[in-house]
Parts: structure tokens; C-alpha cells; sequence
């Protein structure tokens, strides 16, 4: 038997990569090699661990578990294979590879890239599996206006199965897992990264309400690192938008009632981090 075509699946934590990798088992579970991966950043809920661990048993994945690994110089994040027992929860990943490359922010973006996309790169390279050997399939959806650029999706071998293989929107997803035990138990707002910088500011008002201490990492994270690395603009670097530091964005919360709406914006890893998103596009423009 020739070899079955490589589907490298990366699995983000959420509902809609978790209904990718169903949509793949069901379509190309007998026909193709698959290799699951989940990216541990380790600032995720650990409801996001649970599920990516029921996510695993239920489908029968045999997810690896990775975490990245940090280096002096030139050389980008490699790769160390953990479990759900071993995978780190208190931001240690995090931490370490800001220690490197200085806070993450909207111009500064390496975090998805170290922490996952170079991660997951360095786990195919120990496999055996060198780039253009596979696909890489990510949990983008149809009704989203995300996807990477053409050009960088052929480049790359990027397939999108919950648009390509089966055409799915939030509402699919969301019924899907609906009356599952194994469904994942936070909101929205709370997945990813817990203050991500990418969130919407009601989303991260929202965390700061429910649970200000969602944001003594990111405060810790500035008190050590804003002044590593370079700068676009003199002065620290800061992890939110505006230019606000994660103290600058507690204060602005403490100071605001209980009846604050700050404006909607929704963008980047409001609800999947994925590998490879470059920039934002229409996908189906109005
Ligand atoms: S969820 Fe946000 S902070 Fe975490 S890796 Fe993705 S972009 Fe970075």
C-alpha cells in the first residue's frame, strides 16, 4: 500500500477545531495519516484543558500535546511533548517566551508563532514529517471573516474542512455540542489566552468584572518585560491597544462603574488563536 496523504490537524481549544477534527475523522480518518496537535500557552482556562482532553478521548485523536521551547539567538521556538497531566497552567510558557522576545501587541505579534505555529512545525521536523509532505488543516469557519491569504495557504498547505469539506457557520457548532457532557464549560469571552490582548475591550472588561485577578499575569508580564526588545514608538512597549499597558487598562477598568460599555470590537483571537492567520479578510464581503 503507498503511503496515505499527512494531515497535520492543529487543534485550538475551541468547539469549532474540535468539530474540525470530527469532520476529518469522519471524511479522512481511514484514508489519510493524521496527527493532531494542541499548542499549550499555558494562560488558557483550564476548562480549555478539560476539553481538549474529552475532546481527545471522545474522538479517539491521540493528541499530542506541545509547549514550546525557548532559545537564545536566531533560533525560533522548538517543540517539548507534554500530556493533559503535565501541561503547564500557570503561564510558565507564556512567561518564558516573553522573557525573549519582549510583550506581545498588535505590532509586535509572535506570541501564535512561537507559542504555536513553530511549535508545531518543530514536533512534524521530529516526526519525520518535512514541510510540503502534508496539510495543515486549522478550524477557521465559513461564516468567518478570517482566513489567511491565499498566497500564504497555498504556500503553506493550509486546508480549511469547516469550509471546504463541510460547510459549517457558529450556529452548526454551537448545536452540535449542545446537551454534550463533554462540551467545553466557559463562555466565549474567557477562551484563548484569559487576557489576550487580541480580545475586545468589553470582552477583556468583562474578565476584569467576573475576575479582576484574570489579569495579575499580563501586570506581572509588563512589570518584567516592557522593556524588552524594541519599540515602534519610544518608550515601553504595551500589551493592549491604544497603546495601554496592562496596569493602564486595570486602572481604566477600576475607574469605570459597573454600568461601562466599552465599544465592541471583534478581531484576532476573539474566538480561535489560529496558526497562520496573517490578516483579516471578507470572506464573503457584503
Ligand atoms: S490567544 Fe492571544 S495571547 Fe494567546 S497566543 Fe493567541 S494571540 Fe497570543
Amino acid at each position: 500500500m503507498g503511503e496515505r496523504p499527512r494531515i497535520r490537524a492543529s487543534f485550538s481549544g475551541g468547539r469549532s477545531s474540535a468539530l474540525m477534527c470530527e469532520v476529518l475523522q469522519d471524511e479522512y480518518g481511514d484514508t489519510h495519516e493524521i496527527v493532531y496537535t494542541f499548542c499549550n500557552t499555558s494562560w488558557e482556562r483550564p476548562e480549555t484543558l478539560d476539553f481538549a482532553h474529552a475532546v481527545d478521548r471522545h474522538l479517539g485523536l491521540n493528541l499530542v500535546w506541545l509547549e514550546a521551547v525557548v532559545h537564545p539567538g536566531r533560533k525560533s521556538c522548538t517543540h517539548r511533548v507534554v500530556s493533559y497531566e503535565t501541561a503547564k497552567r500557570n503561564g510558565e510558557v507564556f512567561d518564558a517566551v516573553a522573557a525573549k522576545y519582549g510583550l506581545p501587541n498588535q505590532v509586535f505579534k509572535w506570541c501564535t508563532r512561537e507559542l504555536k505555529t513553530n511549535v508545531m512545525n518543530s514536533y512534524a521536523r521530529s516526526i519525520g514529517w518535512l514541510p510540503g509532505t502534508y496539510d495543515t488543516a486549522i478550524g477557521i469557519r465559513a461564516d468567518e471573516p478570517r482566513r489567511v491569504r491565499r498566497d500564504v495557504a497555498e504556500r503553506e498547505r493550509i486546508i480549511y474542512p469547516l469550509v471546504d469539506i463541510r460547510y459549517v457557520t457558529k450556529e452548526d457548532v454551537l448545536d452540535h455540542f449542545e446537551g454534550q457532557s463533554w462540551d467545553l464549560k466557559i463562555e466565549e469571552h474567557q477562551g484563548n489566552c484569559i487576557a489576550c490582548y487580541k480580545k475586545s475591550d468589553r470582552k477583556l472588561y468583562t474578565l476584569y468584572r467576573e475576575d479582576p485577578a484574570n489579569f495579575d499575569f499580563p501586570v506581572r508580564l509588563d512589570q518584567l518585560y516592557r522593556n524588552v526588545g524594541p519599540n515602534n514608538v519610544p518608550g515601553p512597549r504595551k500589551m493592549y491597544r491604544g497603546y495601554e499597558s496592562a496596569p493602564d487598562l486595570v486602572a481604566r477598568f477600576e475607574a469605570a462603574g459597573p454600568s461601562y460599555r466599552p465599544p465592541i470590537y471583534e478581531g484576532g483571537c476573539s474566538e480561535s488563536c489560529e496558526v497562520y492567520e496573517t490578516e483579516q479578510i471578507e470572506l464573503f464581503p457584503a
